[in-house]
């Protein structure tokens, strides 16, 4: 089969490195790809991803039997529908189903219509209305607006008078249409869950805990992920058991039902409570960093399964996980998530990779002539795989201590959760 992915990060190397081990591949093109997805693949650097014509062009030219889509932003916009338009097999929803992950309002009440686990919640769009159900429930209470609130779409507040003035900011900041979420504040621990989905079929894909905050012991700014592990110790058997009944199903049902069937990686964010299991959010795409430790620890043949989730087929594939424990190790450029530079060579690459068990993927590099460089704000993920979670993590940063590059930085604590259970 002749493949073309779409994306440029860690998660896309990672996607790239497994689609490469299959029988079935005969060639793989990325858009636009990076120097590490450049080891497995042919990149067309030159074209952004927005533009649908010429995606479509390439797969005309190389005769692509799939595209597999990395990133949320292509599916927002519609690439599937436009590849399906084409008869082209696509790895990745289409624009109705993507909203799981584009709309916030759109899940919870697909949540509600279907009685899927999740926290209540009221919808307003009056500053007032807000400010009296806000005062009723009393903190800790979660408010979410798409796009809003000074960049962050969202505030968990501790106390009543943090939630009133996370109120008032967003009516301030608003216009006419404003609408604001108002959430149950949920305790409990967090979850990443990946199911596969071909429109009728839910596979199992695996579990994952990341690590959002910049800085050892969960400190600093909010960022796209600095580590990440799998499988998650609290998602047990059962809690997968109830997940997949009580949120997943129910999901992939009411989307083929409503005539917008989802065919890609659903990946569910969860709380698990003393309840069991809510969901939180839906991403539409595999996680970032999240998909390195999953792919570590599959066995089998990606692009069959890929394959089959774009066709409809799924129903005859089986996923396995490999026992063992994955984890990733973010390397960002010093600065991230803030200003940060560019252009600083990094060495010892080629060495860490060389560890057993060991993979480094790139996220933000740059090749300058045969000099590695950094260019971007995540960089590196220095994975690795072991018999339990402190094997790997020891591979890991065994792995990080032999990359050279002074500019970086990386959190000492990756999978600290999961060695104190
Ligand atoms: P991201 O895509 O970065 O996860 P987002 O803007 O899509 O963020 P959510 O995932 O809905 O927003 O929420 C962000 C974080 O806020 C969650 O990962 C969780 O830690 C916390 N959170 C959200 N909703 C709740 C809730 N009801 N109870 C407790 N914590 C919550």
């Amino acid at each position: 089969m002749n493949v073309l992915l779409l994306g440029s990060g860690g998660r896309e190397h990672a996607l790239a490195w497994k689609l490469a081990q299959s029988p079935s591949l005969a060639t793989l093109i990325a858009i636009p790809g990076n120097p590490g997805i450049a080891e497995h693949a042919r990149c067309l650097d030159s074209i952004p991803l927005t533009d649908h014509d010429a995606i479509v062009t390439v797969c005309a030219a190389e005769k692509i039997d799939l595209v597999v889509v990395g990133p949320e932003a292509p599916l927002v916009d519609g690439i599937a529908d436009r590849l399906i338009a084409e008869g082209i097999n696509v790895f990745g929803p289409g624009r109705a189903a993507a909203q799981l992950e584009g709309s916030k309002l759109f899940t919870k009440e697909l949540c509600r219509q279907h009685d899927i686990p999740t926290a209540a919640f009221g919808r307003f769009s009056q500053a007032e209305a807000a400010r009296d159900f806000v005062r009723r429930r009393g903190a800790p209470i979660v408010l979410k607006a798409d796009g809003l609130m000074a960049g962050k779409g969202v505030v968990v507040a501790m106390t009543l008078d943090e939630a009133l003035a996370a109120v008032d900011e967003v009516f301030a900041m608003g216009d006419a249409g404003t609408e604001i979420l108002i959430e149950e504040y949920l305790e409990g621990e967090e979850v990443s869950f990946f199911c596969l989905v071909d429109g009728e079929t839910v596979l199992p894909f695996g579990s994952a805990q990341d690590h959002k905050r910049a800085f050892d012991g969960d400190q600093g700014p909010n960022t796209g992920g600095m580590g990440a592990y799998s499988p998650a110790p609290v998602f047990t058997a059962e809690m997968e058991r109830r997940t997949l009944a009580e949120i997943v199903k129910p999901t992939a049902r009411a989307l083929a039902d409503g005539g917008s069937p989802y065919r890609g990686v659903l990946f569910a964010g969860l709380m698990i409570t003393l309840d069991g299991p809510k969901l939180i959010e839906y991403n539409v795409r595999f996680g970032d960093p999240e998909c390195q430790v999953l792919l570590m620890r599959l066995e089998g043949d990606l692009l069959e399964v890929l394959h089959a989730t774009a066709t409809g087929t799924l129903a005859d594939e089986r996923v396995s996980m490999a026992p063992d424990a994955a984890i990733t190790v973010v390397m960002a450029a010093r600065g991230y998530p803030g200003s940060y530079e560019k252009g600083t060579p990094i060495k010892g690459v080629a060495a860490a990779g060389g560890l057993p068990g060991v993979h480094v993927f790139h996220a933000g590099t740059r090749l300058e002539g045969e000099r590695l460089v950094a260019n971007g704000g995540r960089v590196l993920n220095v994975t690795a795989i072991g018999a339990n979670v402190a094997e790997a993590r020891e591979r890991a940063y065994d792995a990080v201590a032999l990359i050279d590059w002074p500019q970086g930085f990386c959190r000492s604590d990756i999978a600290w959760r999961a060695l104190a259970e």
